[in-house]
């Protein structure tokens, strides 16, 4: 391929330089292969992809981490199924082709697992990974999903779903670029925790060829295929002079005139909690449960769930600890936590609504919280918060079930427009008030958050969208009640001044987005916030908001953009 660059949007920021390796999309069975003439020796050939794909299974396993070896041994057995090869050979008897024959094999075994319902239902994922990995045997194709990396490696995919990025080792894989997703979706949100560059929506990635080499800046998005030394040399002393206005700002967070916003990180595991409470953070704003579930085939228990809570708790002392209850549904399905089909899922039982329907879910998680709390003395400043909270109704129904726990502070997310409107309304019931930007773009704009070509309309910059967040604010200040940000909109140095104008007293991000926040506030007074603020509400699009705040902005914040 010709020396070129792609631009996608930087949502993670840092510079890597290294080969590529793709994600490859699963394959459908192929439509133009002709019909089976020697069922007998096509059946050979259907056995021996599963054979293959049962092998590299197995192989996998030696080397995998433990919770993931039974998963993948399991796998290998499923595919060693003879029942299903003898599916594939009634489809081949019928004329069907080979990959069209173990298509309609696994999703007629599918559907008899399903029907078998607990364990078994659960197995079928992992059939229709046995499905794609076959068929890519029989079409020679590369094997779909996440490869496997011994080397350092840019991550190149069309998207990444949660629990393909939340197992990505970032000593190996050094950037991610993909061509869809946005910077709300949950990829881009993992690879900041995680530490990784990463650049989302950047067109043309998909057509990257697989070695080679690209330097990646997950800061301005800029993706550069073959670089020349110069190149290279040129977006690394601009990563390091980033780095060196970083290194001058350490501390609790604060307006340039001492008006304080604590700076917290997002966490999603103990082991987060564990690295991210090493760092120059006030705690953490968003514990977001449900990532310690995602590849989970069973609820977790009580005990379970206090050992990891002890262990977030621990690690951050007196420091704040803002859990939030398991927020499955919609992007983030949890197997355990499943209501059925929905046509409009991020629009159906997610978030609190799931946990009303499952209240034993929510009751053992909040049992674990309190456990986990009296276990470490009571001594993190600990608080506990619902997801997409709509009503006074179900504000109520949740802060009862905390207080009989006597857990400290309740409160909830305001990711609904229903809620930030009523903001003073469902104040005066809970304790505080934390902003999920992400979802309360989605649902004020109408616009999926995994929609990259959306991205527009998804932007926080909205005046919708700071207009939504000023009625949250305003119902904070008319109740007395503080309200943080704890969605991406939080970590983007430049609206974090909005977001401190408009008047939340508390800023949760990824961890590694918490220096250059800090750095930016502290070169802007609160007024200076606030006038940005008023413009920014005012102003007619986004565009128009971001570049009036920019030009009230201190010239060096350029340097952390
Ligand atoms: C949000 O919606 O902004 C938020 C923080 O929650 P999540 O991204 O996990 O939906
Ligand atoms: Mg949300």
């Amino acid at each position: 391929m010709e020396h070129q660059s792609l631009f996608g949007i930087g949502v993670s920021a840092g510079f890597a330089l290294a080969p590529v390796v793709k994600v490859m999309p699963a394959p459908s069975f192929d439509s133009r292969e002709p019909r089976s003439t020697d069922p007998a020796a096509d059946g050979v050939r259907v056995r021996e992809a599963f054979a293959t794909v049962a092998e590299s299974m197995r192989q996998r396993a030696t080397t995998a981490s433990e919770s993931a070896r039974p998963i993948l041994e399991a796998t290998a057995q499923l595919a060693s199924d003879r029942a299903l090869a003898k599916a594939a050979d009634k489809k081949l008897k019928a004329g069907a082709g080979v990959t069209r024959a173990v298509h309609d094999a696994v999703e007629e075994y599918a559907i008899l697992l399903s029907n078998l319902g607990g364990y078994m239902a659960e197995r079928v994922t992992d059939l229709y990974d046995i499905r794609d990995r076959a068929i890519c045997v029989l079409r020679d194709l590369p094997m779909p999903g996440v490869p496997e990396v011994c080397e350092p490696s840019v991550l190149v995919a069309d998207d990444l779903a949660p629990a393909e990025t939340v197992g990505l080792d970032p000593s190996l894989i050094r950037a991610i670029v993909t061509e869809g997703g946005g910077p709300t979706s949950h990829t881009a949100i993992l690879a900041a925790q995680l530490g990784i560059p990463a650049v989302v929506k950047a067109p043309g990635a998909m057509s990257i060829e697989p070695g080679t080499s690209v330097a990646v800046d997950g800061g301005t998005g800029e993706v550069i295929l073959a670089p020349t030394e110069e190149e290279v040399s040129k977006l690394s002393a601009r990563a390091r002079m980033r780095e060196a206005v970083l290194a001058q700002s350490s501390g609790p967070g604060a307006t340039e005139d001492g008006y304080p916003v604590s700076l917290l990180a997002n966490i999603g595991t103990a082991a987060d909690a564990e690295s991210a409470a090493t760092q120059d953070v006030e705690g953490t704003g968003l514990f977001r449960t449900e990532f310690l579930f995602l590849d989970r085939d069973s609820a977790p228990t009580l005990e379970e769930q206090t050992e990891t809570y002890i262990r977030v708790l621990r690690a951050f002392g007196s420091r704040k600890v803002v859990v939030r209850t398991l927020d499955a549904g919609a992007d983030k399905p949890l197997s355990f936590a499943n209501l059925g089909e929905e046509e409009n899922p991020a629009l159906g039982r997610r978030g609190l609504r799931l946990s009303m329907a499952r209240e034993d879910l929510l009751i053992t998680q909040l049992d674990a919280l309190a456990a986990a709390y009296d276990a470490t003395g009571r001594l993190a400043d600990l608080r506990v918060m619902a997801p997409m909270v709509a009503t006074t109704e179900e504000t109520t129904w949740f802060v009862e079930r905390a207080r009989e726990r006597n857990l400290p502070y309740v409160g909830i997310m305001i990711e609904v427009p229903a809620a930030a409107i009523r903001a003073k309304q469902l104040l005066s019931i809970a304790d505080f008030a934390s902003l999920g930007t992400n979802d309360l773009s989605q649902y004020t704009m109408a616009a999926d958050r995994m929609q990259g070509a959306l991205s527009d309309l998804l932007t926080p910059w909205q005046p919708a969208v700071l207009q939504m967040i000023k009625f949250a604010c305003d119902g904070g200040d008319a109740t007395g009640k503080p309200i943080g940000v704890c969605g991406e909109a939080g970590g983007d140095p430049l609206l974090a001044l909005v977001l401190v104008g408009l008047g939340v007293s508390s800023l949760s991000m990824a961890q590694s987005k918490v220096p250059a926040v800090r750095a930016a506030l502290r070169l802007h007074s609160r007024a200076t916030c606030q006038q940005m603020a008023a413009y920014a509400v005012d102003a007619e699009t986004a565009a128009d908001a971001r570049a009036a705040v920019e030009q009230l902005a201190h010239p060096r914040l350029k340097g952390l953009l």
